[in-house]
């Protein structure tokens, strides 16, 4: 019979690297902490309208990317594409804003897009970030960047570059939207099939092109900082005066923009040299609109979103072993396994790491693996020790062996520095 193969685009996460995983996870939870974030977990799916709703029809995401369904009540359904929109959700559900003026939220979790599949880019892949909700002013934005930043830093992700813009408030963008089509009105020929599209009902996008020679035409388009109102330019300086505070340099990019009306002022992006294509490692901004747009009280929101295999794909693949046995119980006999197997379990419940052969293997291949290990003593028991009640005990390091009563094993063990 022929085997079933995992899903393209999906990724089994083997032992070694499961290891690499916790470790990017411990250091993003402890970080959270710090910067005092607590952690939210909201279901896989949702129903599909919170997405059209809350990421917009126009996106790729919505339009292209989503695995929906309607299951057997007729309920249209979503694994989640994304996380901000759920974690608002749960937010307005939960009237978590009713509880406190200030809700600073984290979450690291599986999400779905139906890509196509290249390196960095999967159809299940995993994201951290944070969703920071109740304040509209700039300190928050350089919190939220500054502890992307940390998090980045402290796991030795280099060659990092944070790019910085302000979107404005939605008055602004308006303002912009006329000055972007006056613009291009005397190019629009010469623009693609998709940016024509996006001319009408969504101009903004039109900056995100890849296409040479649209992008040259842009090098002398209005920028949106023309637009500016003077609160979103007071705002906007605000942000990158605490972050030179805090010795977070950053590139302003005039053209990081987002289209859809609930993002207001900070967007930033993280990219790192270590990637390919798939560069982006970070996509942040903020989105005073999305609550009010999902059916909370106006309520101002900033987060980002991190890519993990991109992080650790941008850390180089090194594999790591688990290297954490501390004791190894060599056990030789039918007549000894119960007390090997009772042994093993005594000292698992004294919180001693404890490998017990299982295969029933020969002296020599139990030796052999347990100096393999990371065990710093093997216990012996074979019918001789069982017999005279002395285990013998050997330091796999210098080779000492000494008799132990095998009464007293769990309690001599418990007093030697493993
Ligand atoms: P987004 O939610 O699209 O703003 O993406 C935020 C981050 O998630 C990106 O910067 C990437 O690091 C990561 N990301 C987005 N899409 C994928 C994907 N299909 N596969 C792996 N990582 C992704």
């Amino acid at each position: 019979m022929t085997s079933i193969r995992s899903i393209k685009g999906t990724q089994d996460i083997l032992p070694g690297q499961s290891q690499r995983w916790q470790a990017l996870e411990t250091t993003i939870r402890n970080i959270m902490d710090t910067y005092g974030y607590s952690e939210i977990r909201t279901p896989a799916f949702e129903r599909t309208e919170l997405f059209s709703r809350g990421v917009g029809t126009e996106t790729d995401i919505v339009s292209k990317e989503m695995y929906s369904w309607t299951d057997q009540g007729g309920e249209n359904l979503t694994l989640k594409p994304e996380l901000t929109a759920p974690v608002v959700r749960s937010f307005i559900q939960h009237n978590l804003g009713g509880q406190s003026p200030m809700n600073k939220l984290y979450y690291i979790d599986a999400l779905f897009r139906r890509e196509r599949p290249q390196k960095g880019r999967y159809r299940q892949f995993h994201q951290f970030g944070i969703e920071a909700f109740g304040s509209e002013h700039p300190e928050i934005d350089a919190e939220v960047i500054a502890l992307a930043m940390t998090v980045f830093n402290n796991i030795g992700l280099e060659g990092l570059t944070l790019k910085l813009n302000s979107i404005g408030s939605p008055e602004c963008r308006s303002d912009y939207r006329n000055a972007l089509r006056d613009f291009l009105k005397p190019h629009f020929s010469d623009l693609s099939e998709t940016s024509q599209k996006r001319f009408e009902n969504n101009p903004l996008r039109i900056l995100d092109t890849k296409v040479p020679h649209e992008i040259e035409i842009l090098k002398d388009a209005p920028q949106i900082s023309d637009s500016w109102t003077a609160e979103d330019k007071t705002h906007f300086e605000e942000v990158c005066s605490f972050l030179d505070e805090m010795g977070i340099q950053y590139s302003i990019e005039p053209n990081l923009v987002r289209g859809l009306d609930y993002y207001t002022r900070t967007t930033f992006e993280i990219t790192s040299t270590a990637l390919g294509a798939q560069n982006a490692i970070c996509g942040g901004g903020r989105y005073d609109g999305l609550v009010e747009m999902l059916g909370g009280k106006p309520t101002p929101g900033i987060g980002f979103a991190a890519g993990m295999e991109r992080i650790l794909l941008a850390l180089g693949n090194v594999e790591t072993n688990s290297k954490t046995t501390q004791v190894y119980i060599v056990g030789l006999g039918d007549a000894v396994r119960p007390t090997v197997v009772k042994l093993a379990e005594d000292l698992r419940h004294n919180n001693i790491r404890t490998q017990l052969d299982v295969l029933r293997r020969s002296m020599k291949a139990q030796m052999r693996d347990a100096n393999k290990s990371s065990a710093t003593i093997a216990v012996i028991i074979g019918d001789k020790e069982l017999k005279s009640g002395l285990a013998e005990i050997k330091d796999l390091k210098t080779g000492d062996q000494e008799p132990v009563k095998i009464k007293g094993l769990v309690d001599h063990i418990n007093s030697l520095t493993l």
